[in-house]
Order: C-alpha cells, then sequence, then structure tokens
C-alpha cells in the first residue's frame, strides 16, 4: 500500500479484503469449473443461482431474470441471469457490477484442464479465469467485504451475472436493459469487471460491423473449369483488393480514444472465415465442380471518428468497383451485426473515483483507455441510457479467449480493494 487512506475503518476494510485472498481464489475456482460455454449457453442455470444462493446469505435481495425468447433461449439453454441487491441506509447512488457468466469455447493448446480451477503459481487457470470469472469472484469479494465492514452504505449496491457477452449479450444485459434493470432511479454507476489489466481503467470501446460477403458463379464440371465461372476465383478479387486498398486505407486511420494495445488505435478488418465450393462438414473424396458460391464473413472494428455508414460505403465501394472490373463479377453483402463506438467521460464519477482508488491502491497512476472489442458497455450506454460505466477488472487483457487462460491472484485481491474504494466514494458522494 503506498498512498496513506483515510480512516481506520477503510484500513481495516482493505486489511480484510486480503485476509480473503484464499476465499476469493476458491470462489474464482469455483466458478471456473461451471463450463458456460457460449454458444451453446452451456450450464447457465447452475452457474446463476451459485452466485446466486452465495450472495442471499448476505442479505443480499436475489432475482432471477430468464430472458424468454432471445436469441439460444430455450428449455436445453434457458439464458437465466441473476440480479443481487444490498440497499443503502440513505437515499445515495446505487453502484452496480455486471460480469458475465458465459465463456467462449476452449480451443486447443491447453496444458490444463480448462474447468478445472487450477490453481499453479499465484494464478488461477482455466476459461474464464481472465475473461472474466477472477473479475466476478474480485467484485463479490469486494461487496461481502464492504457489507460486513459495517461502514455506513447510504446508497445501494448490485451485482449482476449475465448471460450471452460473448455473442452479443441480447439475452443478458440487454435483455435487463430493456427493461430498466440499467437505467435511473435504479443504478446510477455500472462497473463492469472485464480484463482490461489491474490498473487501467476502461472508458469505451471501438464500433464493431460485421457482414457476409457472397461472390457467384456457375457451376461446371471440375475438369471443364472454363465452361462454368468460379465463385471463388472472384472472392480471391475481393481479397487482394482488400489487401491492395483497403487495409493500407484502414492502417492510415488514427484515434483518439485511447485503445490499447496500440494495434488497435488504428481501424482494423478480421476475415472471420472463408467457405466457398464443396462442404466442410463432408468427409468422402468430392466431386468435381467448379464452386458458385463463396462466402467470406468480415469482421471490421471501427474508431469513434468513423461513421458506421461510412464503414459500409467503402467496402460497398469496393465491391463495385471490382463489378465495374471484372467480367461476370456479382456478389450479395448481408450486414450482420453492427455496434457503434462508446466512450463515457473520463473525468464522470465513475472513471474518476476507480482511477483514484488505482492510485490509492498501486501507487501509481491509473492509465484510462478503450476497448478494442466490444463489451456490455453498449447496452448500458445505449439501451440503458446510463453514461457513467466504466471496465476495470483483474484480468490481463491479451490471455482472454486464449489456452491456458489465467488470472493472478495478487492482481484479484488489489481490484476487489480498487472496487471496493470507489463504491464507497461513489455511495458516499452525496
Ligand atoms: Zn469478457
Amino acid at each position: 500500500m503506498n498512498a496513506p487512506i483515510a480512516t481506520p475503518d477503510i484500513e481495516k476494510l482493505l486489511r480484510e479484503i486480503e485476509a480473503r485472498a484464499d476465499d476469493m481464489t476458491a470462489l474464482a475456482q469455483d466458478l471456473i469449473r461451471f463450463p458456460t460455454v457460449n454458444p451453446p449457453g452451456e450450464a447457465y442455470r447452475p452457474c446463476a443461482e451459485f452466485v446466486g444462493h452465495r450472495l442471499a446469505r448476505r442479505g443480499m435481495r436475489i432475482e432471477y431474470v430468464r430472458a424468454e425468447g432471445a436469441p439460444g433461449d430455450n428449455d436445453t439453454y434457458p439464458r437465466i441471469n441473476v440480479i443481487a441487491r444490498h440497499e443503502g441506509s440513505g437515499s445515495g447512488p446505487c453502484v452496480h457490477f455486471n460480469g458475465h457468466l458465459d465463456v467462449v469455447q476452449t480451443g486447443a493448446g491447453w496444458t490444463v484442464d480448462p474447468f478445472g480451477g487450477v490453481v499453479k503459481d499465484g494464478k488461477v487457470y482455466g476459461r474464464g479465469a481472465c475473461d472474466m470469472k477472477g473479475g466476478i469472484a474480485a467484485a463479490i469479494v469486494a461487496v461481502e467485504a464492504l457489507i460486513d465492514s459495517g461502514i455506513a452504505l447510504p446508497g445501494a449496491i448490485e451485482i449482476s451475472g449475465t448471460v450471452d457477452e460473448e455473442s452479443g449479450g441480447y439475452g443478458g444485459v440487454a435483455y435487463l436493459a430493456e427493461r430498466g434493470w440499467f437505467s435511473k432511479p435504479r443504478v446510477d454507476h455500472v462497473i463492469i469487471p472485464e480484463p482490461l489489466n489491474v490498473d487501467r481503467v476502461c472508458i469505451g470501446h471501438r464500433g464493431v460491423w460485421w457482414a457476409e460477403i457472397e461472390t457467384l458463379g456457375r457451376i461446371a464440371h471440375g475438369s471443364m473449369p472454363f465452361l462454368g465461372d468460379s465463385a471463388i476465383r472472384h472472392m480471391t478479387a475481393v481479397l487482394e483488393k482488400f489487401e491492395s486498398d483497403l487495409y493500407p486505407a484502414l492502417a492510415s486511420r488514427h484515434s483518439d480514444m485511447p485503445v490499447v494495445p496500440d494495434g488497435a488505435k488504428q481501424s482494423t478488418m478480421n476475415i472471420n472465415s472463408v467457405h466457398g465450393g464443396e462442404t466442410e462438414d463432408y468427409e468422402g473424396l468430392p466431386a468435381p465442380c467448379v464452386a458458385d458460391s463463396c462466402r467470406i464473413i468480415i469482421d471490421r472494428r471501427f474508431l469513434i471518428e468513423e461513421a458506421l455508414d461510412s464503414v459500409k460505403g467503402e467496402v460497398k465501394a469496393l465491391l463495385d468497383g471490382i463489378a465495374a472490373e471484372r467480367p461476370n463479377f456479382r456478389y450479395n453483402m448481408r450486414e450482420l451485426f453492427s455496434v457503434a463506438p462508446t466512450m463515457a467521460d473520463r473525468d464522470g464519477p465513475v472513471a474518476s473515483a476507480t482511477a483514484k482508488a488505482v492510485k490509492q491502491i498501486l501507487g501509481r497512476e491509473a492509465q484510462i483507455v478503450c476497448s478494442p472489442g466490444t463489451y456490455d458497455q453498449k447496452h448500458v450506454d445505449r439501451i440503458g441510457r446510463l453514461k457513467d460505466c466504466i471496465a476495470y477488472g483483474p484480468g490481463v487483457l491479451d490471455l482472454a479467449h486464449q489456452p491456458d487462460e489465467w488470472v493472478g491472484i495478487a492482481d484479484m485481491v488489489d481490484s476487489a480493494k480498487v472496487m471496493a474504494l470507489s463504491t464507497l466514494d461513489l455511495l458516499t458522494r452525496g
């Protein structure tokens, strides 16, 4: 601990959080052991109920909200969210911690059981350790310690465990936000413990545009391809144009948003998939055919300085340019998904309280950043119309979605202290 912290009560609270390091570690392990893989949305109910049962023991009021009719919701994979609330002793504001319970698929390359909750060398390993069950464990222990401390809490504290963040948040935060769970007067400040590093306060994220592009051809015998028209060769022309024109243009654009890592300060685009010709699930010998369809899915991340319409228009103009030059080039473009960039005020209450707490606990200035990818802040902002929302949590950004993902136990403890201090600060601001 570096800077002096105000009162004996607060010193005691921080020592108490330190004393709960083992509890926090065990909680992170327990959360990791629920294989809440999305898609399809495994184990959502037991994981939500585990969080609900734990917080009910602290006297918090627990509500479960199933996102009926949300994408993927059915009786096999119900979209279950949990919200816990501790009422304040006065008329202060409400601080809400929101964490997503879902994790992405494990993928290859693991050296530990992804759902074992392995602890090694001061780290908890497992799918979701970093993104973001370690952050949820830190928030839960911070709030429990605050409630147990006996310090007057004039405003309410809420914790929600929500689902489907990894697939857009429609069965989670978006669903709840549409029903008033993320709006005033119920909630005033939101902290999302996503993995942005323990000394960074994340005030927003870039925008996203996903689209499918299909090139069209004509089927013919593969021994006489000149009698057909290959959709795959047409797609090659698209990919070449991306390389020669689009990627250099994107790389030349830089944002004033404090996006990390540095590579994400420019516009970027990932080609998420390419499919053409024989389907991939077919395992026999292929029949010789000219592909009459080739599809790619693009994942374009854009800056707050760019408009969504110009992002779309740029790709469309490129495709129309190819059509003007290349015989028989035909394409379809279908938008799949878009999210506008969002950015909270870096001097707003939640960002400034958290940055101040980072300085107090870690003894260094918090870095104010924006995330390269989106997270549920978009729904809090756009649907809940609540601007005072940040991401702050213990995980290391670069480890998200990787094999052998981990969260540092010391980072969880430090971030829990920061969350407790910033909550106290926000609740007592009047
Ligand atoms: Zn996440």
